[in-house]
């Protein structure tokens, strides 16, 4: 589960996020919608901890993350705690990140052996697994330079996977993609909600937010105006900025 509570971003004198306050049970899909620099990357980095909120709190799976407040003061997590929350958190990025010099296998073993400390035989082991989940078996000894986009991303998503979070978070995941290679992106997104992962997810593609999303969040100028069931935000008479935003990315 997510808790973010009265959260506010400022970058300098621009307040980029305004007192968030959003709630994502565990096993449950946000996607989280809005138009360009409304502050979706900021909001979805400030939950893995790579932003640092300017106030509020948020909380993963029942601990705070980062930087909280008790007994009236703000206090900052031990390097250790905050390893071991962002532990809990996977994030897949719109632009894959994938190292071009190490295969698919590659990639997605890396991590466990460099943070799990795995040893390399384990580490593949586990890595070929997370690469059949998301229908790359046969790509394990690819490069990226050898894989489509689509491919690409699936990669990024599998070895998110592999260290094994409780909560993954997408920011536009399909949007550096041509068209075509959205659809298995998505679908590997699709299992993963199915099998009750907690998920938020920053995209336009309103078709997947309205039939995966549990809640649809749309963010407006660092507010968030609505955080509710697809049916409730996409049902008419809707909010004159929702209706704009929608006639742009519909
Ligand atoms: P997009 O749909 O284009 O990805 P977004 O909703 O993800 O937009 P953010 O990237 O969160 O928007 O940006 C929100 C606002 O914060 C923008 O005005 C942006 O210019 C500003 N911003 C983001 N990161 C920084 C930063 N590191 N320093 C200063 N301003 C920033
Ligand atoms: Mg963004």
């Amino acid at each position: 589960a997510i808790s973010v509570r009265n959260v506010s971003k400022r970058f300098g004198e621009t307040l980029v996020l305004r007192d968030i306050n959003l709630e994502v049970p565990r096993g449950q899909v946000s996607c989280l919608i809005g138009p360009s620099g409304s502050g979706k990357s900021t909001l979805l980095r400030c939950m893995a901890f790579l932003e640092e909120a300017t106030a509020g709190t948020i909380e993963i799976e029942g601990e705070a993350l980062g930087v909280f407040e008790k007994d009236g003061k703000r206090r900052r997590q031990t390097p250790a705690e905050l390893r071991r929350t962002r532990s809990k958190i996977g994030m897949v990025f719109q632009q894959f990140n994938l190292w071009p010099h190490m295969t698919a296998l590659g990639n997605v073993s890396m991590a466990l052996r460099r943070v799990r400390g795995l040893s390399r035989k384990a580490a593949e082991d586990r890595a070929m697994a997370q690469l059949v989940k998301v229908g790359l078996e046969e790509r394990a000894g690819h490069y990226p330079s050898q894989l489509s986009g689509g491919q690409q991303q699936r990669v990024a998503i599998a070895r998110a996977l592999a260290l094994d979070p409780t909560i993954m978070l997408f920011d536009e995941p399909t949007s550096a993609l041509d068209p075509e290679l959205t659809g298995e992106v998505l679908n590997v997104m699709r299992t993963l909600a199915d099998e009750g992962m907690t998920m938020v997810v920053v995209t336009h593609e309103i078709g997947f937010a309205a039939s995966v999303g549990n809640r649809v969040c749309f963010l407006d100028h660092g507010q968030l105006l609505f955080h509710d069931t697809p049916e409730t935000v996409f049902a008419a008479p809707r909010h004159p900025r929702l209706e704009q935003f929608l006639d742009t990315y519909l």
